[in-house]
């Protein structure tokens, strides 16, 4: 195998294994503020001698659509995934997304494997693991487990047993910095034992949803992060560094939640039951954001689509709202998984925040004022790699890390 091909693009194989870290929510704030406090040296090192870059996320600018597109170098369009919630289109019930059944594209994963490369795959969160895995068989050429169940891994379902013994770590709480560490030192250890032709890290965004970039907690999880970062580089491989999406601030002055509850409005306009809000951020996992995010899907049982959109463009703080066929047009979502209006919210302060019904959301689990993600201004993101790269594809999306890593390297 010299190369591969994956959903139209061709994939050199790395001749050193190429490691992409999907640092979850990671503002490129977060780093550079780190970096300037002196508490990154490892990654002020790693940026000297390769590029410190920023790319776009796709839209929505959430975890799952945007892993699922690092995984696949595609857009939703192609990999059919565009949040953890929808109105299943077969059915009209709402579902959660994390079934590899909605997957309508292969990932870069498995076409690697299946030439005979070896891959790894370690995720924070169970959520994503079967999304991410979908394609390798567990061989003895694969590896696929999240942190949140390291302790339940078998050679048959993951490709590796005994990890906590492994890692060298107990088993991390699903809320809590320790699960994206668990990811990066259990990246750490395979690189070393393995060395994969590829390899991805997935982290969770529990840190950035609660700590703005400056602060102590941030600080604290940037350099944790750090340490691995140095590790990683000095095992020989081909380092980037990309996220799934930013996060921003969400929140007022007094650090209620700036939200707009668009279902209540929507109801309050147009009547109950003739129009339903889609929060495609909706999770098992809400307690450190409330299911509140800046991007919505709305279907319409009744109202114009005309009508109801000059509705939520009249409101405060809403950045788009687009038909169908606008939104896939301009964010490459998955035509028959949308809903008749896709709504961006943010406002001049990028804050705004969509509800549905102020009733439907627990915000008790808030303990430090909303940051979320979700809208236009979370696509920015760091894109940084420990070696200099070429001919990179314009603009740059986080989406391209595996392709950059493959094909854009400089060979000194
Ligand atoms: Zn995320």
């Amino acid at each position: 195998m010299k190369s591969v091909s994956v959903n139209g693009r061709n994939y050199a194989l790395p001749n050193k294994p190429l490691v992409v870290i999907c640092c979850d929510g990671s503002e490129p704030d977060y780093m550079e503020i780190a970096m300037q406090a002196g508490l990154m040296p490892n990654l002020q090192r790693i940026v000297a001698k390769g590029d410190n870059l920023r790319a776009l996320s796709a839209m929505p600018s959430f975890t799952n659509p945007n892993n699922m597109s690092i995984a696949t170098g595609a857009l939703p369009k192609v990999h059919g995934i565009g949040g953890n919630y929808l109105i299943d289109p077969a059915t009209g019930l709402e579902t959660m997304m994390n079934d590899p059944k909605w997957l309508t594209a292969g990932t870069i994963f498995a076409a690697f494997h299946h030439a005979g490369a070896k891959v790894c795959v370690v995720t924070a969160k169970d959520k994503l693991r079967l999304l991410l895995g979908h394609g390798l068989n567990f061989d003895g050429k694969a590896i696929c487990f999240s942190s949140e169940r390291a302790d339940k891994a078998t050679l048959k379902d993951n490709g590796i047993e005994e990890v906590l013994d492994f890692v060298g770590k107990a088993l991390p709480d699903v809320y809590s910095a320790d699960l994206s560490e668990f990811v990066f030192a259990a990246g750490v250890k395979l690189l070393k034992r393995d060395r994969p032709d590829l390899m991805y890290l997935s982290t969770t965004d529990y840190v950035q949803h609660k700590f703005a970039p400056g602060s102590a907690g941030a600080h604290s999880f940037y350099q944790m992060m750090d340490g691995y970062l140095g590790a990683l580089d000095a095992a020989d491989c081909s380092l980037i560094i990309v996220a799934d999406h930013g996060m921003k601030d969400k929140h007022l002055a007094n650090g209620s939640p700036d939200v707009i509850y668009l279902q209540d409005a929507m109801d309050t306009k147009f009547g109950l039951g003739k129009t339903r809000v889609i929060l495609p951020i909706t999770d098992p996992y809400v307690v450190h954001h409330g299911a509140l995010g800046s991007f919505a899907q709305i279907y319409l049982y009744g109202p114009y689509v005309e009508e109801a959109a000059n509705f939520i463009k009249a409101q405060d703080g809403i950045d788009a709202v687009l038909t169908r066929a606008e939104a896939v047009a301009r964010f490459g979502l998955y035509a028959e998984r949308c809903g008749d209006l896709i709504v961006v919210s943010g406002g001049p302060r990028h804050s705004k925040v969509i509800g549905t019904s102020a009733a439907k959301h627990d915000l008790t689990g808030l303990d430090a004022p909303l940051r979320s993600h979700g809208g236009l201004s979370e696509q920015v993101v760091p894109f940084i790699s420990n070696v200099k790269l070429k001919s990179l594809p314009q603009p740059l999306h986080n989406w391209d890390a595996f392709y950059v890593g493959c094909n854009c390297v400089e060979t000194l």
